[in-house]
């Protein structure tokens, strides 16, 4: 079934550990109004910028529980967050239009990968009221560097532990 025009639901309940796909698929039909949601605007990202691969999207608890390190509180596992790869267009372009020109709200848009610098990646999720309004419209990169938050046209930006480290242990 699609969730969206471009968003299927097999492509969002994928997973390498295949045996967690039929729980994945069942735990993400029991809250279709909520995945709905959070397809919203991946749907209008893909309208902008062309075809999008879902790399990471949800983690049902019994597949959340077998991965290492796993946080229980991801937004993966809430239904609430997906990884989005952009195959028709760089990935910073999609995230700063998403941060700053869209007017658009969401919990958190992260710039993820595997290799320090290249993200490959953009990890959304949802806002309110999923999240708490203090800690939504967050907009990272995993760079480190404290004198690049202040220098992108006065925004502040939350200064985040070295997040891609993190995430490739966290990884599906
Ligand atoms: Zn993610």
């Amino acid at each position: 079934m699609q969730i969206t025009t471009n968003f299927s639901m097999s492509e969002y309940v994928f997973t390498r550990r295949t045996e967690y796909i039929p729980a994945n698929l069942k735990y993400a039909e029991a809250n279709l109004p909520k995945v709905r949601e959070l397809f919203r605007v991946p749907q209008i990202l893909r309208n902008k910028y062309g075809r999008i691969r879902v790399g990471s999207g949800v983690r049902c608890p019994e597949l959340n529980a077998v991965i290492p390190n796993a946080s229980k509180k991801s937004q993966h596992v809430k239904l609430e967050a997906v990884d989005l790869e952009f195959l028709d267009a760089n990935v910073w372009d999609a995230w700063e239009w998403l941060c700053w020109e869209s007017g658009l709200q969401f919990g958190q848009a992260i710039l993820e990968g595997d290799e320090h610098g290249k993200p490959t990646w953009l990890h959304y999720s949802l806002g309110t009221p999923y999240r708490a309004a203090n800690r939504c419209n967050e907009k990272m990169d995993w760079r480190q560097d404290p004198d690049w938050e202040s220098t992108r046209n006065g925004y502040t930006f939350h200064q985040t532990r070295p997040l891609w480290l993190d995430k490739m242990a966290r990884r599906v």
